[in-house]
């Protein structure tokens, strides 16, 4: 083969070489930078589901103020994200001015006091209800399933999100006195004028599952629907434990038919 010949091959390839290796460098940089994008995207979900899951200390978070001592039934001290607190305490306003209390009778709860009250009624040593579980249900699964009518397994409680609040008391017999009645009536009225909706309505056609009625138990819906939908892409049933009776957790499709088991009005 002549020079004449080998030159232009010879130059082609010359050519080609840096273009090939920028491409492969373009390439390799490209795989690294979506493996980065990958492991921050991993690390906002794991943060955002431990927030989901209550795992974290209200009294810490910078999104959440303390409840006024005289918005609050009992005497100490309660926390709400601050949109939250905000909306109750112009409803609350309102509600005064019809000749209507409205107190907060509980707030947040994280996966540690959500826990309290799951253990204590496990062991009966909480009443619910008036009843002591422990005695009255020997067989563990039929309890578990006996608390879940009121009260959320750790972990999957709206009260973890620092958006709902139960308002006045939380019994059904309160809400059946003429003072309950009158308070929830106005609270029908008025409660989504200010961005809570009811989320435990009557069980029924509209909502089959779930926990029963809860008259008390309101929730602030800008905040709330979204968490809602983060609950449920990111938590897995299996993710649910370390409490008492967590055994009976997989298989009773806790994340579809309790919290996302909710008033259509709160989704
Ligand atoms: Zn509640």
């Amino acid at each position: 083969m002549t020079l004449s010949r080998v030159l232009p091959i010879v130059v082609f390839a010359l050519f080609l070489i840096p273009i090939a290796t920028s491409s492969l460098l373009d390439l390799e940089k490209k795989r690294e930078n979506e493996i980065i994008q990958q492991k921050i995207i991993a690390e906002q979900e794991a943060r955002e589901k431990i927030y989901l899951m209550g795992k974290f200390e209200p009294t810490q978070n910078e999104h959440f103020v303390v409840v006024p001592t005289e918005y609050g039934v009992n005497d100490y001290p309660m926390y709400l994200r601050k949109e939250t607190l905000d909306a109750f305490l112009k409803m609350a306003e309102t509600a005064k001015k019809d000749g209507i209390e409205l107190k907060i009778a509980s707030a947040t709860r994280n996966f540690d006091s959500q826990k309290i009250i799951w253990e204590n009624k496990w062991n009966g040593v909480l009443l619910a209800d008036g009843k002591n579980l422990f005695k009255n249900f020997p067989d563990e699964l039929e309890r578990f399933k006996k608390i879940s009518e009121y009260s959320a397994v750790p972990g999957t409680s709206r009260h973890h999100w620092g958006t709902d609040i139960d308002i006045n008391d939380s019994t059904p017999s309160y809400f059946k006195t003429e003072k309950g009645e009158k308070e929830y009536a106005w609270l029908v009225k008025n409660a989504p004028l200010f961005g809570f909706c009811q989320s435990y309505t009557l069980k029924g056609q509209d909502r089959p599952t779930g926990y029963y009625e809860e008259k008390w138990h309101w929730s602030y819906m800008p905040l709330s629907k979204n968490f809602t939908e983060e609950y449920s892409k990111l938590v897995k049933e299996n993710e649910i434990n370390g409490f008492l009776g967590d055994q009976y957790v997989v298989g009773q499709n806790l994340i579809d038919d309790y919290v996302l088991g909710i008033n259509l009005d709160c989704i």
